[in-house]
């Protein structure tokens, strides 16, 4: 135990030191990277760090990511995704920001609440605390009792998943007001951990106007000392930049840091964020990084090899597919991100690259206006969604591709919206609607919370990973080679048993189900080449390497020869 460690793990109230530490830590057997953003937001803090993270489990150690998100909500669940980006639902039903999906992604491993921390649910597990006493009767201050709490969040995530490394992604850029006391918490871990057991990486841009035809590295050099002035010394600096970073402005920013040049490295732009693990290791920055905390890293041939394997299908594709997505923020990539990387994983494992074309559904009125829409595509899908905005024109494609042997899949919103096509124009139920959507309808999509009740879940929404049952001889069971599956949901609304018989009778087969209750969680048609649909995301569960088996399908079937003949 070090000296520092020793004199802060006192618990009295009597000192100015309050640093929780969980039972049974010790300092030094978890070491930590830090990485923080300067200059701006939106250069890929997120990307670098899932890559770089990647680089170092891939190198045998045991990595724990953690996303700060600086804002006051205490979970993503109400941000707007055209603000924020989309909503990432953890398996535990955590609603989290969609960097957690890239860590997921690049990792491979499921992660929990202990991941993500904004300042939110900060703030309101101190208040909790300060309610029931737990500060021995002190003024709760930012330093150190925010910072204290911060701390602790970290460690017990080091201790829970028995880490090597814990990953910290400090979101936001140093000099916001909303990550002040999370830096200061960084500095103070540093110092608790003591020497060589945190390393703090500093991501930074390089301008590069078009009227100079050179990088600067001014502004690089101010976020920097931003941090500096914070009591952060950066170990690493990587340098974002459009191309390449020169030696020169490495140089400079190395003088102005006390960094040394082996340890500034450029990240500039790549046609794939898939590239970035391949740009790190050439650069050597997982070795850097290990050679600074003392830990060795492992070639991993294996790894590299099916990373490439991946790359290589990615980048050079052999046939190329058009996916109509219908959606309300069409004009936002990030709102859809998780399902635009499952077709992407998807593609690859059939050999395509999936084109998007976004159709707007609020001005599609008709069946004229579905066909013209779908003219060219090879497949279509009705994402999640939530209120009654452009659902006609969605409910118009669906009845299109179903009856035009079009490869559908349907995702939450998606799912419902086929079922009430499937009632109004098969079943004859012409007033078949949602509730959430209308009050004067039949109602076919309801919102249950009888059923909501028997899971424990009152009225709110359903959230997180759920078992699915699935019926043998289906379509989902040919899929999923599997009767049990799980998988996560996000939604308050669901099927109605009173007309399920009804939908069934008419064809409609219901090959996925809660494993108790009447929740009908997948849907298809037996007699249309491809016409899935899923009351859960298939998407948060897909993996580069491990495409979900629905994306898989669904792009397999709308890139198949036989389709287009
Ligand atoms: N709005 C629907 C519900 O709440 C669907 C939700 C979604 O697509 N995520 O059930």
């Amino acid at each position: 135990m070090n000296e520092v460690f020793t004199s802060i793990a006192k618990k009295s109230d009597e000192h100015e030191f309050y640093t929780p530490v969980p039972d049974g830590y010790k300092p030094g057997k978890t070491k930590y990277v830090v990485v923080f953003g300067t200059v701006m937001s939106g250069l890929g803090k997120g990307i670098f760090s899932s890559a770089l993270a990647k680089l170092m489990q891939d190198g045998g150690l045991v990595v724990a990511p953690v996303k700060f998100d600086g804002y006051l909500n205490v979970d993503a669940g109400t941000l707007n995704p055209y603000r924020h980006g989309e909503v990432f639902v953890l398996d535990d039903g955590t609603e989290s920001d969609m960097d957690l999906g890239t860590y997921e992604r690049f990792l491979d491993c499921p992660l929990s609440k202990e991941n993500y921390l904004t300042g939110g649910k900060l703030f309101s597990m101190i208040l909790n605390r300060e309610r029931k006493g737990k500060y021995l009767g002190r003024d709760v201050q930012f330093i150190p009792h925010v910072t204290g709490e911060i701390k602790r969040f970290m460690r017990e995530l080091a201790m829970l998943r028995n880490a090597d490394l814990v990953f910290i992604e400090v979101g936001g850029t140093a000099g916001d007001i909303e990550n002040a006391y999370f830096i200061e918490a960084m500095r103070e871990l540093a110092y608790e951990e003591g020497p060589g057991n945190v390393c703090n990486v500093a991501l930074t841009y390089l301008l590069e106007p078009q009227f100079l035809g050179e990088q600067k590295s001014k502004a690089a050099q101010l976020g920097i000392k931003a941090l500096l002035g914070m009591g952060i010394q950066p170990h690493i600096i990587a340098c974002r930049s459009t191309n390449p970073a020169t030696e020169k402005v490495r140089e400079k920013i190395s003088v102005f840091s006390n960094v040394p040049m082996e340890r500034v490295v450029g990240v500039h732009d790549m046609d794939s964020v898939y590239l970035i693990p391949d740009l790190l290791e050439q650069a050597g920055l997982h070795r850097r990084v290990a050679e600074f905390l003392g830990f060795t890293v492992k070639d991993n041939p294996i790894a590299r090899a099916q990373w490439h394997e991946f790359m290589a299908s990615l980048l050079h594709p052999k046939k190329k597919i058009t996916i109509g997505m219908t959606g309300k923020y069409t004009g936002l990539r990030d709102s859809y991100a998780s399902i635009l990387k499952s077709l992407e994983h998807a593609g690859v494992a059939s050999g395509c690259s999936v084109n998007i074309k976004w159709i707007e559904t609020t001005a599609i009125k008709d069946d004229q206006a579905a066909a013209e829409a779908l003219k060219d595509v090879d497949g279509i899908i009705v994402p999640g969604g939530f209120g009654k905005r452009g659902s006609e024109g969605k409910i118009a494609c669906i009845q299109y591709a179903r009856e035009h042997n079009i490869p559908y899949l349907g995702l939450c919103f998606g799912f419902q919206m086929a079922v009430l096509e499937y009632a109004r124009h098969v079943c004859g139920i012409s007033k078949a609607g949602s509730t959430e959507l209308d009050t004067d309808c039949e109602p076919v999509i309801d919102i249950l919370p009888e059923q909501k009740k028997i899971e424990g879940l009152g009225g709110n929404m359903r959230l997180g990973g759920r078992d699915v049952e699935i019926k043998s001889g289906t379509k989902a069971h040919a899929i999923y080679g599997a009767s049990h599956v799980r998988e996560r949901f996000r939604h308050r609304y669901e099927v109605n048993p009173d007309y399920i018989a009804q939908l069934e009778k008419a064809g409609m087969v219901f090959s996925g189900k809660h494993p108790e209750h009447p929740i009908m969680q997948i849907l298809e048609l037996p007699k249309h080449p491809f016409f899935v649909g899923v009351q859960f995301h298939p998407e948060f569960t897909s993996r580069p390497l491990r495409p979900n088996p629905l994306y898989k399908a669904f792009v397999a079937a709308a890139s198949s020869p036989d389709r287009r003949a």
